[in-house]
């Protein structure tokens, strides 16, 4: 099983792989405590839970059921073709200016292309769909961190933000806290105007499996207390990544929620924190931080409890959220998400984290602002649309970026 998945990374490439993967590959790489056993055949159709589970009210399918040739088409390819005819609205380009404040360094990551010439197209992408500035969330610091100020900030300043990386070397020795805040000083110095994104999902924020859970690091560690202060000082906002969809926790059998597509992000049997603990920091961090802004990227993970997502918000005003690598979030609950972003709108910004392509902002743009219904997207259920008012989409695409991000 664990070289099957190293194999399979191996081969999927970055782009293939989308946003949150990208944290993934950078060092969340846990190993499994156990090989996770293939599900047992069973005869499912039986199973009281699994009714339940897949009818609900309904309590069974409705129609006899017999065996055919679909019996062997797979869930990992299953597109089943709409018949439905219906309002499809083509958004060429957002209503309103964008600024997409979760991005990654995909230009270098696109195998064959120069990242100059990567850049430029997508430079070109954005004036067509209507971003006027991307984010990038490098996660690098020193040098690393450095060729990427040559690379955005000395060509495109207008168009392009620099989020820096937390230090992760070292942590273990006494002159750590020092020793990050300084190199944050020094990526201050050189542009960036916020670190990000700083993932935890499980292993604290070095993403290092072999680390036991006392030498970990995080997020709400006396350790990086000084790191916090400095980000308030600097004014600069911090990307967050706490757990992931709660589905990764689940195992990856009959009742998984999410896709295979998915498969590569299940912890489920890993020895890491689990989602709860990972979440509990959340509210620790906010209160020992007040004067630190934290953005809780893909709605803090908690996107399927908007209800306790909207508590967490009331409770804590230091915290903002973007929506990025979430449709499948917001399309799915699209009357709820709407009034959830008609609320709390000083508080929610736009991301992507998907990559460059213009298929993809333009998939956004339909998700947002149309009224469509049972659209493509890219979990198994069908995507519908906010048709989110002027007003709301104003302060998400661009207003509250304008305001919390450091602009200096
Ligand atoms: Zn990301």
């Amino acid at each position: 099983m664990k070289k099957n998945r190293r194999g399979f990374l191996k081969s999927a490439g970055w782009m293939g792989l989308g946003a949150s993967s990208l944290s993934y590959l950078q060092g969340c790489n846990p190993e499994r405590k156990e090989e996770v056993k293939a599900p047992i055949s069973k005869e499912w159709t039986s199973d009281p839970e699994w009714l339940k589970v897949r009818y609900g009210a309904w309590s069974g399918p409705g129609v006899p059921l017999g065996p055919g040739p679909m019996d062997d088409v797979l869930l990992k390819d299953y597109a089943p073709r709409s018949s439905l005819v219906t309002e499809e609205t083509y958004i060429p380009k957002a209503k309103l200016p964008v600024i997409d404040v979760h991005l990654h360094h995909y230009p270098a990551r696109i195998q064959g292309k120069r990242p100059r010439k990567a850049l430029e197209e997508w430079l070109k992408t954005m004036d067509e769909v209507g971003i006027e500035k991307s984010i990038i969330l490098t996660v690098a610091t020193g040098s690393l961190f450095d060729t990427m100020v040559d690379f955005y900030l000395n060509s495109y300043p207008d168009r392009f933000q620099l989020f820096c990386g937390i230090e992760k070397s070292d942590i273990d020795k006494p002159e750590y806290p020092e020793k990050a805040v300084k190199e944050l000083q020094r990526c201050f110095e050189m542009g960036a105007r916020g670190v990000g994104e700083v993932t935890d999902k499980g292993y604290g924020i070095t993403g290092d499996p072999r680390l036991s859970p006392d030498e970990r690091l995080h997020i709400d560690d006396a350790r990086i207390d000084p790191f916090w202060r400095k980000c308030a000082e600097l004014k600069i906002p911090v990307n967050l990544h706490l757990a992931d969809h709660p589905s990764s926790w689940q195992p990856p059998d009959v009742f998984q929620e999410r896709t295979p597509i998915f498969q590569q992000f299940n912890q489920y049997g890993n020895d890491g924190l689990g989602y709860d603990e990972l979440l509990a920091f959340l509210p620790r961090l906010l209160s020992k931080h007040p004067n630190t802004t934290f953005i809780a990227c893909h709605l803090a993970n908690l996107g399927n409890d908007l209800g306790r997502l909207g508590q967490t918000l009331e409770n804590h005003p230091n915290l903002y959220l973007d929506i990025s690598a979430r449709d499948y979030e917001i399309g799915r609950q699209p009357r709820a998400a709407a009034r959830f972003l008609s609320q709390y709108s000083d508080r929610v910004l736009f991301g992507t984290d998907m990559g460059m392509d213009k298929g993809m902002y333009q998939g956004w743009w339909r998700l947002l602002e149309s009224a469509d219904e049972h659209m493509p997207g890219r979990s198994w259920w069908k995507y519908y649309g906010l048709e989110l008012p002027d007003s709301v989409l104003e302060k998400l695409y661009r207003n509250n970026a304008l305001e919390i991000l450091n602009w200096t």
